[in-house]
């Protein structure tokens, strides 16, 4: 019995695969660079991602496939700051989104007029991590409400992930939560994270992080 199980799942996961790499085939294609946020619930995703529409949005375009497991709230929200480009996939009680769901997000987004693509994942900082989506690079979003432990407790989203953000720095001098030690248990699992530290409520580094995303999309962007 567990060897079958066993074998299913890898079939799962082989299927997933293929289907990533359409989705990074497509991307690739397209110009497009495309960012899976993975998180806990509550870290901030959907406030950073609303932050960086109003922010970014009139200059690069950007599109939004948000994965929840049974609202589409986080949809609602950032579809506030953009006119289209907000694909939302409810994942019904799902804990991950797989690419399957982003293919299909895809076929409804015009890959020619955008440049930057954002996944925001389920709020799980488990199995997302284990699911290829077809993206450009994971980032691992985790707040100063959350352990410094984090990247010890869950060491595979901060391993596949390439950059780390620590938000809710607002928050610092009401809590005991440690940086340096978070940013150090975090290099502990994969010293090449790169970090940004920002507080998607009040702006903090909300400008560094912009100035990433620009560099992020190779050539000049088209009005
Ligand atoms: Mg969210
Ligand atoms: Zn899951």
């Amino acid at each position: 019995m567990a060897v079958r199980t066993i074998e299913v799942r890898e079939r799962v996961m082989a299927r997933n695969d293929e289907l990533a790499a359409e989705v990074r085939h497509r991307l690739a294609a397209a110009g497009v660079t495309a960012f899976n946020l993975v998180s806990s619930p509550g870290s901030g995703k959907t406030l950073l991602l609303e932050r960086t529409l109003a922010m970014l949005g009139a200059e690069l375009p950007m599109a939004v496939v948000t994965g929840d497991v049974q609202t589409q709230n986080d949809a609602d929200r950032l579809a506030r700051h953009t006119d289209r480009l907000v694909q939302a996939v409810v994942t019904g009680g799902a804990c991950h989104l797989d690419a399957r769901q982003v293919l299909a997000a895809l076929e409804a987004l015009d890959l020619s007029e955008i440049r930057l693509l954002f996944v925001e994942n389920v709020g799980n900082l488990v199995c997302p991590a284990g699911w290829d989506l077809g993206e450009t690079a994971k980032i691992v979003v985790f707040s100063t409400t959350e352990g410094e432990d984090k990247p010890l407790k869950y060491p595979t989203a901060f391993q596949r992930a390439s950059y780390a953000v620590i938000n809710k720095v607002d928050l610092l001098p009401h809590l005991d939560f440690d940086v340096e030690l978070a940013m150090a248990n975090a290099r502990q699992v994969n010293p090449d994270l790169q970090f940004f530290l920002t507080s998607a409520r009040t702006g903090e580094g909300l400008a560094e992080w912009c100035d990433f995303l620009r560099r992020q999309v190779a050539g000049p962007v088209l009005a």
